[in-house]
């Protein structure tokens, strides 16, 4: 328990990433300025924000103008790549070449809801990955139920290449199996919900050196704002939370995963 009195004394110097917001959807967009002066008032130094089609895409382009300290990533999801995958696949391509984003994503499979079906999803998967590897960006992998195709199809198409596994919910040998390949799991709100028992082991087994640490914003707020929208700022629970895991300080964990998130996004 000292640990984490400790840390939350000192808790104003510490910096963190969200390495996963959706800060341009209709929702989030419209309260931005509070929302980001919450986040800096909080220290958070980045964050990595996830367009997924063309209205977040060119507002997210816009912010990043606005705001150097916000990157961006695009790529539709596997939710809506039946919908709108061919259409839009050009513009994240060109996009991605034009050197505006971060990572391609989230892509991925989700056979868990299975709103696209599961061919359709698999095939914008290599897709995404084909332009990773063409743009040498990273990947931020959605996969929900799905991890088997996942590491064939990455172990096919994506050899060697870099990939974080947003929103981390998979057993502790799926968690394993990321690891072996080098790529980064990100733990969400989810990780401090009180039946979340079986994330928090993965947590522990996991070394610090391959965790991200993200909100999902505007979805998934942590244990003491559950059912209220997410934001930045809110990283930090899951940060105490993953301190409290490890038994770490919530200066060590903030300054790994904050390192993490800069050398997979190649920020500074
Ligand atoms: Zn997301």
């Amino acid at each position: 328990m000292n640990v984490l009195k400790d840390s939350n004394q000192n808790s104003s110097f510490v910096k963190l990433i969200d390495s996963h917001a959706h800060l341009t959807c209709d929702g989030v967009f419209e309260n931005l300025p509070e929302v980001l002066k919450r986040a800096e008032e909080n220290g958070i130094e980045h964050i990595v924000n996830i367009c997924t089609d063309q209205k977040t895409l060119e507002r997210g382009l816009e912010l990043s103008e606005k705001y150097p300290w916000i990157y961006n990533t695009g790529a539709t999801t596997p939710h809506d790549v039946e919908k709108e995958g061919e259409a839009l696949f050009p513009l994240f391509e060109k996009t991605a070449k034009d050197g505006k984003l971060v990572a391609i994503g989230e892509t991925g499979l989700d056979y868990y809801y299975e709103h696209s079906n599961r061919d359709l999803q698999k095939l914008f998967l290599e897709r995404y990955f084909d332009l990773a590897k063409s743009t040498q960006l990273p990947v931020v992998i959605h996969c929900r139920e799905a991890f088997e195709d996942l590491f064939a199809i990455a172990d096919e198409v994506f050899p060697g290449g870099s990939a974080v596994l947003h929103c981390f919910t998979g057993t502790l040998e799926e968690a394993k199996k990321v690891v072996d390949r080098g790529w980064y799991l990100s733990l969400s709100g989810i990780l401090t919900f009180k039946k979340s028992v079986w994330l928090r082991e993965v947590a522990e087994v996991i070394p610090l050196e391959h965790l991200l640490i993200e909100t999902d914003t505007p979805y998934l707020a942590p244990q003491s704002r559950r059912g209220k929208p997410n934001e930045p700022s809110y990283v930090k629970e899951t940060a105490e939370m993953l301190a409290k895991t490890k038994e770490l300080t919530l200066e060590r964990v903030a300054e790994v995963t904050a390192e993490n998130a800069k050398v997979f996004f190649q920020i500074q």
